[in-house]
């Protein structure tokens, strides 16, 4: 589950798309598209059919081309398109897909794990992605990330993420699930510092409902909500909006 190369691109393979949300990009009627592909094994991921690659294989894939007619059709109804994975960023045409979505006068927010800082750097420069959304998955050492991630990471590529984000003067959020038995309530602190001063940081608590990666994660007992509440009330002043949701 080690050494992957973070900046092996992949064919674009569309996993999935979601015709209708009201809650995956803040103030916006969307729809989502699905990548498939990750750099990641986290062991709590539960979109195993979009990165484990026997079963992307036995996936169904869609028509990119359908997907932009249906675009076509809702323009003046829908005002967003949400691209996530797997990892999006992996995918050697996210540039043109967010063109292709762009030209239909759609706003974007990507959903990433902030590996891949070059192609973040490019989406942002062209001014393809109107928000992002990247995953804190574990305090920000080496030994902590492979823990949560469930492979070797270039630590530097994540910071240098976190500040490209920060400076992008985007709309954004971080955030992180807390997973019992990979996190405690105080690295919630720890992450809340080194992501600090930013906008907005959400914590999520892990509740496992589906297939994931490590199912013996899904005996473990979930960190109580109060002691999330707790540490979260201390770093609360480090964000203009800061919650567990
Ligand atoms: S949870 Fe981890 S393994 Fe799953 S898609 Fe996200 S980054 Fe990849």
């Amino acid at each position: 589950m080690c050494g992957r190369n973070p900046h092996t691109f992949v064919i674009m393979t569309i996993g999935g798309f979601q015709k209708f949300t009201l809650i995956d990009y803040p103030g916006k009627l969307s729809c989502i598209i699905f990548l498939s592909g990750c750099n990641f094994r986290c062991p709590f991921c539960y979109s195993t059919e979009l990165v484990l690659p026997e079963k992307i294989k036995n996936h169904p894939k869609l028509n990119k081309n359908n997907i932009i007619d249906y675009l076509r059709d809702r323009q003046g109804m829908l005002e967003g398109v949400v691209i996530c994975g797997g990892e999006p960023t992996l995918n050697s045409d996210i540039e043109e897909l967010c063109h292709d979505i762009k030209d239909l006068g759609y706003s974007i927010k990507l959903d990433t794990n902030g590996s891949n800082p070059d192609i973040l750097k490019k989406l942002i420069e062209n001014k393809l992605i109107d928000y992002i959304a990247m995953d804190i998955k574990a305090p920000l050492d080496p030994e902590r990330y492979k823990k949560a991630v469930g492979v070797n990471v270039d630590i530097e590529t994540i910071k240098k993420s976190i500040e490209l984000i920060k400076t992008s003067g985007i709309d954004y959020e971080f955030r992180t699930t807390i997973v019992s038995g990979i996190h405690s309530d105080e690295d919630i602190i720890l992450i809340a510092e080194s992501i600090a001063p930013a906008k907005r940081y959400f914590v999520q608590q892990f509740i496992s409902e589906k297939t994931i990666i490590d199912i013996s994660l899904k005996d473990k007992k979930p960190i109580p909500y109060e002691k999330l509440e707790k540490a979260l009330a201390r770093v609360i002043n480090l964000f203009d909006v800061c919650k567990i949701r």
